[in-house]
Formats: C-alpha cells, structure tokens, sequence
C-alpha cells in the first residue's frame, strides 16, 4: 500500500489537471461525488497544464485586467479543493478500461478504481524533428518562453511558427532579447489579427517568410544557429542565432488511451458531440485533449463542466 488513495473506487477519477479538469472537479465535488484528481507531473506537460506557461490570460471572462495564468489555475485548484477533490501529483501510466470500474495506475504504484474516468490529458507543443533539436533541447531549443525566456538576455532568439502561440512567445521574448526572429513557412500569419498586430508593432521583432527550419547548430547546449530552407525555391541558408522557440501547435496526450478510444485524423479524442461521452460507457472526454478547433482556457472549462454533469447522470442512471 503506498497511500490512502491506493486501492480505493472513486465515483470520478479526473485525469489532468488543466481548466478542463479542474472544472470538473468543482462540477462533481459540488455534486458530492468526492472526485479524485491525478494531476500530472510530466507526462502531459506541467501539473496545471499550458495555462501555467503563459504569462497573462485576457480572454478568460470574469477577469477585466486580465489575470496571470498561473494564478487562475492556483483558484481553480483551490476552488475544486473548497468541495471536497482530492489530490494526486503523480502521472497515470496505465489504465485498463475494458471493463467498469476502470482501473487507474500511477507511476508510484497507485492503483485506483473509477466508476466513471474524466479525461482531461490536455496536449502538448509540437516540434520539429529535425537534426539538432533533441541534442539542444532545454540549452538553447525550448517552447516555452515564460519558462526560459529570461535566459536570453540581450541575445537574438528565434521563434517558429505563425499562429497565436508563436506571436505570443515573440512579443513575451522582446522583454529579454536584443532582437527576435519570427520564422513562418507561409507569407501570411494564422494568429488573430490583435496578436498579429502585437508582433508588427514591435520594433524589436522581424520575420522571415516562406522558410523552415531544417537544422539547429550548436555544441556544448549552445545553439549557434539553424539552417533555413525556402518553402518556395527550396533555397537553403545559414541563419546564425542564440535560441529557438517553437510555436507551432500541440499534439494530443492520448498515448494511455491508443486502440480503446476513438480519435479522429489528427489523433484527438472523439466525443459524442454535443456531449462528452467517449465510444466507452462512463468515460468522458474534456478540454484540449478533445478539441483540435478552439483549444482555449474557457472552452476547455466549459467542456469539463459538461463532462462533471454527463458523469453525474451517467452515475445515476447506473446507480
Ligand atoms: P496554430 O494556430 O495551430 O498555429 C500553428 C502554427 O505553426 C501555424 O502558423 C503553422 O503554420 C505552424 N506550423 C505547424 N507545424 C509546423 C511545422 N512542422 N513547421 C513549421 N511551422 C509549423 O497553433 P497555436 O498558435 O498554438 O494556437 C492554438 C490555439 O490556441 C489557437 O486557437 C489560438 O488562437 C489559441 N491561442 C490563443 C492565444 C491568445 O489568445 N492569447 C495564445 C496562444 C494560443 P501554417 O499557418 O502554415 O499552418
């Protein structure tokens, strides 16, 4: 026996601990369903998921000033906790489904039984896969500039990518770097005009069209450049730089669930729409893990709101 929750059958076991997961948590503990959730440690990214890397989320509704991501996850946590969730910071490594209650594995060797499974796995930054990135990852090569932005001081970085994210990293690098590069493969951006307009305005961000990255360069966890090729004449370059950002979108965190749970061509979990019942009874899907289209802190609370009470009444009908 390694802990209290070991061995126990929970009414809700919440996979993931994102806006998604969290919602649902206070969702089922006000429905005194006494959820347990199993955090995450690194498997799927950070205990609290993305929203713990941005620096200020201004979207979020209830927030006029906007509010620190990190902080509106500390509420959600201690929001869920007010009603009776439970905690559990470990990574779930397997889980067997084919047959209720589900069991859940920790990798500290917890074992717990769930009558119905939340997932809410989130998804995590998509790289490259070119020569050099393993190598330099974490000493030069990164996807989160709130995590390490502040070691490049005074230094020219370079971000990849054109969406929301990558615009978002830029204008976040500028407050340390001397000047940062957005590498896009198109010549036009995907990000909302508002972030779009952001990166434009800086006087400390420039851009460079129709390229992708095909190598990084560097020895020693020192990044020296990369070698950029042309989307359109196949043209490749030299391109010398002290850091690369990757902001070029997320892959699901599905891996427990592969060959049980449906998913669709870009290997997100298929829900029942407008429900959120997986192609398994009593398993739930929420929040990024589920959703390739809007991928925001408020829908991903909304779809684990939907989640907590799909639960509910699938634990009712069956009680
Ligand atoms: P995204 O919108 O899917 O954009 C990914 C970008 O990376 C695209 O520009 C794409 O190029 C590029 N890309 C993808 N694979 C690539 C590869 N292998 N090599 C080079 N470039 C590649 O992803 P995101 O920016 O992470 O945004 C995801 C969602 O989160 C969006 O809904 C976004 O609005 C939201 N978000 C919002 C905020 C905010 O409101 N503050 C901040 C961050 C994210 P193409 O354009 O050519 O496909």
């Amino acid at each position: 026996m390694t802990s209290e929750i070991d061995g126990t059958t929970r009414d809700v076991v919440i996979i993931g601990s994102g806006p998604a997961g969290l919602t649902a948590a206070t969702y089922a503990a006000r429905a005194n369903l006494e959820p347990l959730v199993i955090e995450g440690v690194v498997a799927g990214g950070p205990t609290g998921g993305q929203l713990t890397l941005t620096t200020e989320v201004e979207n979020y509704p209830g927030f006029p000033q906007g509010i620190h991501g990190a902080q509106l996850i500390q509420d959600m946590r201690a929001q869920a906790e007010r009603f009776g969730t439970t905690y559990l910071t470990d990574d779930v490594v397997s889980v067997d489904l084919s047959s209720r209650p589900f069991k859940v594995v920790a990798s500290g060797g917890e074992t717990v039984w769930a009558n119905t499974l939340l997932v809410s796995t989130g998804a995590k930054p998509r790289r490259l896969d070119v020569p050099g990135e393993d190598e330099l990852w974490g000493s030069g090569v990164s996807a989160c500039a709130t995590c390490d932005g502040f070691f490049f001081r005074d230094q020219h970085v370079i971000v990849v990518g054109g969406g929301d994210t990558a615009m978002e990293e830029a204008v976040f690098l500028t407050k340390f770097a001397s000047k940062v590069t957005i590498v896009h493969r198109r010549s036009e951006l995907r990000a909302s005009k508002i972030m779009q307009e952001r990166a434009f305005k800086n006087d400390k961000i420039e851009f460079v069209w129709d390229a992708e990255v095909l190598e990084v360069k560097g020895s020693d966890g020192i990044v020296s450049g990369v070698v950029l090729g042309n989307t359109s004449t196949g043209e490749r370059t030299d391109f010398a730089c002290d850091g690369m950002f990757l902001g070029i979108g997320h892959i699901p965190n599905t891996q427990l669930f592969e060959g049980v749970l449906d998913t669709d061509e870009e290997g997100y979990l298929v829900v029942q729409e407008p429900t959120s019942k997986t192609n398994v009874e009593g398993v739930f899907a929420c929040g990024d893990v589920m959703d390739h289209i809007y991928r925001q802190a408020v829908t991903a609370a909304g779809s684990g709101c939907k989640a907590a009470i799909d639960a509910e009444r699938f634990l009712a009908e069956h009680e």
